[in-house]
């Protein structure tokens, strides 16, 4: 659990946020879990108990927040567990991840959200927020008793208001209309988002996107209208119901469309996509196989070039991991039958820096805005800019600093990732959590 009792000074460093980046760097003080000070650069003394990190052509912004991760815990631990995944998300930015359900047990009842509330309150690395299953099991025939776990004092509740961050039926989709209608009805009475993995059930069975490189390979495909089909759906349910959706992992350019049509009209729906889907493309599953194996899967160019258009114009929303672990072992076998999936709290922010704003597509304040403030509005967490007062919780990082990605320095026990080897901008220096470092770069 990081240190809060140390005082912090930021020493020489650039300040930027949603909005602004400064022109003249800083000296940022915090102390007692708050920024209490922000003078010129090499103003302010470090007295005893005090720990000066320079910051010398480094930039501060506020700590990044992840809706969309999967910690594996309960169930599941030689994939993840909070701790790992907690570790993994500190070291990547992240000050807040939202946990998806599907663990064993799913998360829906009011014991496994304790549980894991209590187990990642003690880990303390980051705020672990978790999401509600939309049904008992996943099993897509009753509801969770979502009021009673809404109204549950876990660490969510004490920082947004509510006891879960949103409620999701994620890894699959809830196909039974007149359930799903109930879900948001009740959503929208607890404003809680409905977060959605569209993902049609009558069209799954592939491993890969359907498309020429599928046929080539002879593997069987998934196509984007099961994507497009379940948008389509939730765009009428969002319009009838009045409940904000939110729509999960947004892979392919016609779901892009039918989204930014429907913004025309409607104010509550959002949408999010993953780095994978403006890094890679069915044709880097040649090469990397089963560690491009993921659902909905990377799709063609065109789909890859519609995603960052949707970014720099609006229609999405909001960067998520969809952080994935799995071992070693299971992504070993064959593409048709290794699950789906790839880790991605570690690589997240540095593949927007490079890909995005070093590609010339989004500044670096419009990714903090994908990367914080537009995910912290999702869940109703404060979003505060780097000032006098704020709650300290920030990352800095290096934008002129390259790196290699190994996944064998990784903090996840995942390693399953399609980035290694990949040279990449804006290494994560350090992370401060609640006014303690939770991460800090060792060379
Ligand atoms: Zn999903």
């Amino acid at each position: 659990m990081p240190n809060a009792r140390t005082r912090l000074i930021l020493q020489n460093v650039i300040l930027a946020d949603d909005v602004f980046v400064a022109e003249s760097p800083k000296d940022v003080c915090i102390e007692n879990g708050r920024v209490t000070k922000i003078a010129p650069a090499h103003s302010l003394a470090g007295e005893a108990g005090t720990r000066v990190l320079p910051c010398e052509g480094l930039i501060a912004v506020p700590g990044l927040v992840d809706v969309h991760v999967h910690f594996r815990e309960p169930g599941a631990t030689q994939k993840e567990d909070i701790a790992s995944g907690s570790r993994a998300a500190a070291a990547g930015g992240y000050t807040s991840v939202c946990c998806m359900p599907n663990t064993k047990p799913a998360v829906d009842s009011v014991a496994t959200l304790c549980a894991i509330d209590q187990k990642g309150r003690e880990t303390g690395m980051v705020h672990v927020f978790q999401t509600a299953a939309m049904t008992l099991g996943q099993s897509g025939d009753t509801l969770v008793p979502l009021r009673d776990m809404d109204a549950t004092t876990t660490l969510c509740k004490e920082l947004t208001g509510h006891g879960v961050a949103g409620v999701t039926e994620d890894g699959r989709s809830l196909m039974d209309e007149t359930l799903m209608r109930q879900v948001s009805i009740l959503a929208k009475e607890l404003n809680l988002p409905v977060m959605d993995h569209a993902e049609d059930v009558s069209l799954v069975g592939g491993c890969m996107h359907e498309g020429e490189i599928s046929a080539q390979l002879g593997l069987p495909g998934l196509p984007s209208e099961a994507e497009a089909n379940i948008v389509r759906r939730d765009i009428r349910l969002a319009e009838e119901t009045g409940a904000h959706f939110h729509l999960q992992h947004i892979s392919a350019a016609s779901s892009v469309a039918l989204i930014r049509e429907a913004k025309k009209r409607l104010s509550n729906l959002t949408a999010e996509t993953a780095p994978h889907y403006f890094a890679l493309t069915d044709s880097d599953v040649v090469r990397l196989g089963t560690m491009a194996k993921m659902n909905p899967p990377v799709r063609t160019e065109e789909d890859r070039l519609a995603i960052i258009e949707g970014l720099k114009d609006g229609t999405i929303d909001m960067i998520a991991t969809d952080h994935a672990p799995h071992t070693e072992a299971e992504k070993a076998k064959p593409m048709e039958s290794a699950p789906f999936g790839i880790v991605g709290l570690e690589t997240g922010f540095s593949l927007g820096y490079t890909r995005l704003v070093r590609g010339g597509y989004l500044t670096l304040p419009q990714l903090i805005g994908k990367m914080c403030a537009a995910p912290s509005r999702l869940i109703g967490l404060p979003y505060e800019t780097i000032r006098e007062g704020m709650r300290a919780d920030i990352m800095i990082f290096a934008p002129k600093e390259n790196f290699v990605v190994r996944s064998e320095d990784f903090f996840s026990k995942g390693r399953n990732t399609p980035f290694e080897g990949e040279t990449l901008f804006g290494r994560i220096r350090y992370t401060v959590l609640g006014g303690g470092l939770s991460y800090e770069y060792k060379e």
